[in-house]
């Protein structure tokens, strides 16, 4: 059987404006998909409208633009997505892959993670009280190789670590989502940062309980502020400024250890990406990883 042909993808949670570390993941995910001449999608995860200011989705697609950073197909927004949720949702239920959990947070930490309802094992016992999907793990050393940082051991533990897929407030959790939609459109290669590193092994066990075949990995290190926090909304990372998006782009490359010369400050967005796709080169990056 031939390989499909490469898919990959920039996925971002609008919490916020595009920051420095997002752009960068946004950059590696595109050099990647463009030097192994596949395709580049945009998937905006929106699943979750308290955490995400309206106006944030918007702000995050200009300033992809604004870098040159255009997707081969529309952009998905996962906000219109819930149906396919909700039949991987069934599935995983009617095959025993997925249980209903009444257990509040506060009963799981008082229980060591374990449910006292029993609902993982006695679906009849449940009360009549509101019920999060779960996902029913199973114990395993997961291995499995990261395309940038090697081989991976990963201890899954069933039970303790079952991650929820849909939350009793009605919203569809990540950990189901990510999985159903690159499914569904073909991703093959996954860029993105190394904080989600730890959520492999379980979309490891989402994808086999789907009967589906997972993409390969490549986890970027991700960008540090000054106190040696991951830029993000709640480290206040400040948005982008896209007037200076020639700089930002050749800073994105420079912590991605590309070596960009100092001269492409002055040329065009589209000048520095063809740069960038002629000298890719990911086995780099590792050399300014922190
Ligand atoms: N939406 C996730 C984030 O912004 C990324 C998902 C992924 O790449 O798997 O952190």
């Amino acid at each position: 059987m031939s390989e499909p042909r490469y898919r990959g993808r920039f996925a971002p949670s609008p919490t916020g404006p595009l920051h420095f570390g997002s752009l960068v993941t946004a950059v590696a995910s595109y050099l990647e998909a463009r030097t192994r001449r596949g395709e580049w999608l945009i998937r905006v995860e929106d699943l979750d409208p308290l955490r995400e200011p309206p106006e944030a989705t918007g702000q995050i697609l200009q300033s992809l633009e604004a870098h040159g950073l255009f997707p081969d197909e529309t952009v998905r927004f996962q906000s219109r997505r819930h149906d396919a949720y909700q039949s991987a949702i069934e599935q995983l239920l009617a095959n025993g892959h997925a249980y209903r959990c009444p257990c509040s947070r506060k009963e799981l930490s008082e229980h060591n993670g374990r449910h006292p309802r029993n609902c993982r094992d006695a679906p009849a016992a449940l009360a009549d009280r509101p019920c999060a999907i779960r996902f029913r793990l199973h114990d395993e050393h997961c291995h499995w190789t990261d395309r940038l940082l090697g081989p991976q051991t990963q201890i899954v533990r069933a039970e303790i670590d079952d991650p929820v897929l849909l939350r009793k407030e009605g919203f569809y959790a990540y950990q189901l989502a990510v999985v159903v939609d690159d499914i569904d459109q073909g991703i093959t290669d996954v860029v993105r940062g190394s904080d989600l590193l730890d959520m492999t092994a379980q979309q490891l066990q989402i994808y086999r309980a789907l009967g589906e075949r997972p993409p390969t990995w490549l986890h970027i290190p991700v960008i540090l502020n000054e106190q040696g926090q991951k830029l993000s909304k709640q480290t206040h990372a400040p948005a982008l400024d896209d007037s200076r998006a020639a700089d930002n782009l050749v800073d994105a490359l420079t912590a991605l250890g590309q070596q960009p010369p100092a001269s492409l400050r002055s040329d065009s967005v589209n000048q520095i990406l063809q740069w960038a796709c002629k000298h890719w080169n990911y086995q780099a990056i590792h050399l300014t990883a922190q």
